[in-house]
């Protein structure tokens, strides 16, 4: 292997420029308002100042190393990491990247000083969510001694936990750790490459994080959805959830089960939500929860609602209900 990254006091200084380094961080800096930097004995001191690019930049060239919260302060992530440090662990790790990869789902493994992390990119998720679906992933490939980031559903005080920063130097070992495939291969072949892929991640579909989720949610008595029916004349040439979305007013549907105010908004049904985050946009008739839940249609929200009651919430059961009542 001629990894450059591989050498622990690299002589030729690696090329970054400012617009790789600003999405590098997007990937992974979740708060900029304060930072935690590795000391030579590997632990971290948080210091309370604001984290700017050059500290990323310095980070990325091994100058000092920084770690990485995994919530930001509406204690929204937009990763999971999964951190195994036993050779045991690691295996487990490395065979559910190979399960992933067979299902097209992307996840990054990167080496540590023991064992490795998997890291998983999403949209904008509640913690509880991203949790909740980390924790089912986990369960379902019987990796319960991985830990799992971020640790904290919410944030009460402080910053919760956090991950030594990717592609730095561990102070303890003095070694830069890279990405590879789950073939052992690197990612790519030098360490701006892998800057760069990192930059700009392949995130994880919502369908996947979706059909884990409801898996989690508690179950209570079977909701039925309140809609009129009218079979006539369901518009040739769409498809079914085209046809339904189409015919249903979010607001008018989604008013029946969440109390909105007079601007749409109100508290989520889906997270413990203490500032109503959650609002239908009439005009384009959508949801969305500020805190991160995931949706955005009346399909979205009857899969959530359905699964919260304890029904299953996967979309082919959903649509099914939904059509069965419309048309
Ligand atoms: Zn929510």
């Amino acid at each position: 292997m001629t990894l450059s990254m591989r050498s622990e006091n690299e002589q030729r200084p690696v090329e970054l420029d400012l617009t790789l380094v600003t999405r590098y961080a997007a990937t992974f800096i979740s708060r900029t308002d304060l930072y935690p930097v590795q000391q030579p004995d590997g632990r971290y001191i948080t210091l309370h100042k604001p984290l700017g690019l050059s500290l990323i930049m310095q980070h990325l060239l091994g100058q000092i190393t920084l770690g990485a919260y995994l919530l930001d302060v509406t204690s929204t992530a937009k990763s999971i990491c999964l951190d195994a440090d036993t050779d045991e662990t690691w295996q487990g790790l490395l065979t559910l990247a190979r399960s992933l990869q067979q299902q097209n789902i992307p996840a990054y493994l990167e080496l540590s000083r023991r064992g490795g992390h998997l890291w998983l990119f999403t949209e904008p998720l509640d913690g509880s969510f991203a949790r909740r679906f980390g924790k089912q992933l986990l369960a379902e490939h019987q990796l319960s001694s991985v830990e799992l980031y971020p640790k904290q559903d919410q944030l009460v005080s402080g910053p919760g936990s956090l991950v030594r920063l990717p592609l730095g130097i561990h102070r303890l070992t003095g070694r830069k750790y890279h990405f590879i495939t789950p073939d052992g291969e690197p990612l790519a072949p030098t360490f701006r490459e892998q800057i760069t892929l990192l930059a700009s991640p392949s995130r994880v579909p919502f369908g996947f994080i979706m059909s884990l989720l409801v898996k989690t949610l508690p179950s209570v008595e079977a909701p039925k959805p309140i809609l009129e029916r009218n079979p006539t004349s369901p518009a040739p040439g769409h498809t079914l959830s085209e046809r339904i979305k189409a015919r249903i007013s979010v607001l008018d549907f989604i008013s029946e089960y969440v109390q909105l105010d007079t601007k749409h908004t109100g508290f989520c049904p889906f997270h413990d939500d203490q500032k109503q985050s959650f609002s239908v946009n009439v005009e384009q008739n959508y949801w969305h929860c500020f805190a991160g839940c995931p949706g955005q249609t009346v399909i979205d929200f009857w899969m959530l609602w359905r699964a919260k009651y304890g029904q299953e919430g996967s979309f082919t059961a959903t649509i099914k209900e939904l059509r069965d009542m419309l048309f």
